[in-house]
């Protein structure tokens, strides 16, 4: 397998050389830019395997340039906030950022969510036909849920929910992002609230609804699924 190339969009020298650094060490090709339009630019020439984004940038904003790249590719983006930014984090994991990093972060930190996103992705596109959440196994083919052995009934939009979430344990999703989910698979237009999904959910699944083990509340935010 070749190297998979990572693009590296920090305006501070420093900061970019670090992780340009210790991502060549494990293993992967970098190109490194400073400000948002170069960005934008290079990650249409350079099709990186991944982006590791800063979200206060010159020219063109971080946003900016992670809802773009999102518009027109599904490239893997990590992106980098300062602690005191939570704002900033939440409208990059809105604009469908993949995970992110607070400064500062340690390089070996930066390394191994690279390979964690990576590798996620990287199951995403050969997803099989199950899919594992705890005890639970999901058939994307059958639409089925079941928990030793034992099928629990799911109707196809619970179980699209469930699905998204389970695809990327750990990853936060909006509520958007979610009735995104649930409504690409299926093209079918429906006006209740995900929040209700969820609930309906979480009484088929869990054994109790306010202490659940599969499918957690990220307050203000959104879901996740439990991590292994
Ligand atoms: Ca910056």
């Amino acid at each position: 397998m070749s190297a998979q190339t990572v693009l590296v969009v920090e305006d501070e020298p420093r900061i970019a050389a670090i992780a340009a650094d210790y991502l060549r060490h494990a293993g992967y090709v970098v190109a490194i830019v400073s400000d948002g339009a170069a960005a934008l630019e290079k990650a249409g020439t350079l099709k990186p395997d991944l982006v590791v984004l800063d979200l206060r940038l010159p020219i063109v904003d971080g946003i900016d340039v992670a809802r773009t790249l999102r518009a027109t590719s599904s490239v893997p983006i990590i992106m980098v906030t300062a602690r005191a930014e939570e704002a900033d984090r939440l409208l990059g994991l809105e604009v469908g950022a993949d995970d992110y990093l607070t400064k500062p972060f340690s390089p070996r930190e930066l390394v191994a969510r690279v390979k964690a996103v990576l590798r996620r992705t990287a199951g995403d596109k050969r997803a099989g036909a199950r899919l594992r959440l705890g005890d639970l196994v999901l058939d994307t083919e059958r639409l089925t849920i079941s928990r030793g052995g034992t099928a629990i009934d799911l109707t196809p939009t619970e179980f699209r929910l469930v699905a998204a979430l389970a695809r990327q344990p750990g990853r936060i999703f909006t509520r958007a992002q979610l009735l995104d989910a649930v409504r690409r698979d299926e093209g079918e237009s429906f006006d209740r609230a995900i929040d209700a999904h969820v609930k309906n959910v979480r009484r088929k699944l869990e054994a109790d609804t306010r202490d659940p083990r599969y499918i957690l509340t990220v307050y203000g935010v959104g879901y996740k699924a439990a991590e292994p």
